[in-house]
């Protein structure tokens, strides 16, 4: 199948057989519109040596993508869309991340409290409990190297492993911190506000976090409506737009048509426990940093609950979401009113990036 760019969605759906077509239509809606300019010829030159063409500026397409399910959407501009992906190394970035080396983190079991539980220590990383919490248990997986971006597939495994090791130890400690939750801010862009690189992770009771049971209850929605299983439905549609990223084990993920920020990878696996799943991640999280030169980004596992509760957590997946925050040498953040209030605006193009990850990571 050939590559097309999300200015080509529509299309591309009708070119679908009929059942995957009625599934995307089921799933999303898609609305393509033309914004259009007028170029004074004193900015014509600079327009076009800025964007390569003034005729593209004075008619762009823009994309807008809504799931209907969750209500989840993105504007896209095929102008910024068309931009080539910025790979290059940044000097001043590796000189700032040195700089900082000897940092507290750089030893752990002197430099950062521990849980009340003690800690848990991997291969490459060691668990510290956060001095600021946003929740009763919030701990740091400290990582043994300094430098955030040094990310072996072996590594990220271990920093995952860790951190599920540390989700047990809070549920013998406290039965009804169930719902875990595991993120990761790298760099200052990201909303890190330490460089030496970790990955943070709460346990928190009484129902999961907001966003989280919202699309719980959404995909309980769907099934009820469809009898169908809305995170299966999610993956077929991106996977016949040519939008899935292949890993020879069980786990599978997309280029989201709806993603929170710039190039969001969703990966989808059995259960917190599925081996398949973290090596998934632990390989698509190095390829985002080396072949898509990402420095700055976040990661969120969106997990059910660790024992047993009420409601209903059965079609729930274990889900890993991935987006990159743009350069850290960039002091314009790339959230602003239209992300924090309406849609996010997003530059990537979903299609490039699976494209990109598909080749990097094809067996
Ligand atoms: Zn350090």
């Amino acid at each position: 199948m050939s590559r097309c760019s999300i200015t080509q969605l529509k299309e591309r759906i009708e070119t679908l057989p009929d059942e995957e077509r009625v599934l995307t239509h089921r799933l999303f809606a898609v609305d393509t519109a033309t914004g259009r300019l007028v170029i004074p010829g004193s900015m014509r030159a600079w327009v076009g040596e800025a964007f390569g063409s003034v005729e593209e500026v004075e008619e762009q397409r823009i994309v807008r993508v809504t799931n209907r399910i969750t209500l989840e959407g993105a504007l896209f501009n095929g102008l910024r869309a068309s931009r080539p992906l910025d790979t290059g190394v940044d000097a001043n970035l590796e000189a700032e991340i040195s700089r900082t080396t000897g940092d507290p983190f750089c030893q752990p079991e002197k430099g950062t409290p521990e849980d009340i539980f003690g800690r848990v220590r991997g291969a490459h990383s060691i668990t510290a409990s956060n001095i600021a919490k946003y929740d009763a248990f919030h701990g740091v997986i400290v990582f043994d190297e300094h430098d955030p971006l040094l990310l072996t597939p072996e590594r990220v495994d271990d920093y995952v492993s860790v951190g599920l090791e540390w989700s047990r130890r809070v549920l013998e400690t406290d039965p009804d911190a169930r719902y875990f939750l595991l993120i990761w801010n790298c760099l200052w862009r990201a909303g890190g506000s330490i460089i030496h690189g970790h990955a943070q992770v709460t346990a928190t009771r009484h129902g999961h976090y907001p966003k989280i049971e919202h699309l719980r209850r959404s995909a309980l929605g769907y099934a009820a409506e469809y009898g169908s299983n809305y995170f299966e439905d999610l993956y077929r549609v991106h996977d016949s737009l040519g939008l899935s990223i292949p890993f020879p084990s069980g786990a599978r993920g997309f280029a989201s048509l709806t993603p929170v920020k710039e190039r969001e990878v969703i990966l989808l696996g059995r259960d917190p426990e599925d081996g398949s799943l973290r090596r998934a991640f632990a390989r698509v999280l190095a390829a985002f940093v080396e072949d898509l030169g990402a420095k700055s980004f976040n990661v969120a596992f969106y997990l059910p609950p660790l024992a047993p509760v009420e409601e209903d957590w059965s079609s729930f997946p274990a889900m890993v979401r991935l987006v990159d925050r743009g350069s850290p040498a960039n002091r314009t953040s790339d959230i602003g009113a239209m992300e924090l209030y309406a849609a996010p605006v997003v530059a990537s193009d979903p299609f490039e990036v699976a494209g990109r990850l598909g080749r990097t990571l094809a067996p």
